[in-house]
């Protein structure tokens, strides 16, 4: 992959702590590339106390427009001049789109998520599903599937401190939507069984299974796993958590959120260039890092 940068070369950028081993301008880099467009990605290390002025730059060197990731996605909110409605609902931004001056926010993580779904012939709208965890992923993935159109939804998570914020946030989401959500224990494994019973996806948005422990998975009961309950993992590192295996093993259909990572990216890219990323090139590309 060879690029010539000259004068008229725009710049994207991830903004992040810590960004160095992202995956996003790999991703990126080769798009550009591969559509003629005169630009490049650099990932930049940017500590909290410099968002504000980092996303400043934006304007100032007038760059295509930028990646968010940890811790910056929430702060970065205030700081854009609109949001798109599913970053307006989700409370976060994964991306800025740099309109002559004006600054959009927009949350590409539930679309990357829903497009993830397609790849895999895997149909949630007007249907049920269920999401471990309430964190930023599953925010994400729960607003847009909202958003899109799923029936009802049924969040499990641990019942901590952070238990009460959640449920006022699916509140708002349910309000907004018109989607039904509710949010359960995810101890209360009879509740569990009765919305996996229900239910056509199971979407794990917690790190549990993430390496170094590969051997945990965030359903104690694999009974509760069937064929035509297909299983979502947002993590993909390792490539197969244990969930992942477990679904297979009674024949159901599964992904890893590399193809999450992948759509999300395709999302930013064509909000940038208004240009399909070749996902092909770039998925053989990610499959091999
Ligand atoms: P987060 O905001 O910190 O949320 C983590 C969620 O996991 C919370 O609901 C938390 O519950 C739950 N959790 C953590 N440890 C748990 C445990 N031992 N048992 C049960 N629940 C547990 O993190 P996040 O940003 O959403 O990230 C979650 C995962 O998604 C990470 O593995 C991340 O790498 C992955 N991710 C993937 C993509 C992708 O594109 N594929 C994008 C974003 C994130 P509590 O409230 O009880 O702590």
């Amino acid at each position: 992959m060879e690029q010539m940068i000259s004068g008229h070369t725009r710049l994207a950028a991830l903004f992040a702590k810590p960004a160095r081993h992202s995956i996003s301008p790999a991703m990126h880099n080769l798009s550009f590339a591969e559509e003629k467009i005169d630009a490049i990605y650099l990932a930049f290390d940017v500590e909290p106390e410099n968002l504000a002025t980092s996303i400043e730059s934006i304007r100032t060197l007038d760059l295509l427009g930028v990646n968010l990731s940890m811790p910056h996605k929430m702060a970065a909110v205030p700081l854009v001049d609109e949001l798109s409605p599913a970053a307006s609902l989700i409370g976060a931004i994964n991306t800025i789109v740099n309109q002559n001056g004006h600054l959009i926010g927009h949350n590409t993580d539930g679309i990357g998520f829903m497009r993830a779904l397609a790849a895999i012939e895997v149909s949630i709208i007007g249907e049920t599903i269920t999401v471990i965890g309430a964190g930023g992923a599953a925010t994400a993935i729960i607003s847009q599937a909202a958003l899109d159109g799923v029936k009802k939804i049924q969040v499990f998570n641990r019942k901590d401190d952070f238990y009460p914020v959640i449920e006022v946030k699916l509140q708002e989401i349910a309000q907004q939507t018109g989607c039904q959500i509710s949010l359960q224990d995810l101890d209360d494994q009879l509740a569990l069984a009765n919305a996996l019973a229900q239910s056509q996806l199971l979407v794990n948005a917690t790190g549990v299974g993430m390496k170094p422990n590969e051997n945990q998975s965030p359903l104690k009961d694999n009974s509760l796993l069937r064929e035509t309950l297909a299983v979502y993992d947002v993590i993909y590192n390792p490539r197969e958590t244990k969930l992942l295996q477990d679904a297979k093993a009674v024949g159901a259909k599964t992904a890893n959120g590399l193809s999450m990572l992948l759509y999300q990216g395709a999302a930013a890219f064509e909000l940038w260039t208004g240009k399909q990323m070749p996902v092909k090139k770039v998925q053989a590309l990610i499959e091999m890092l």
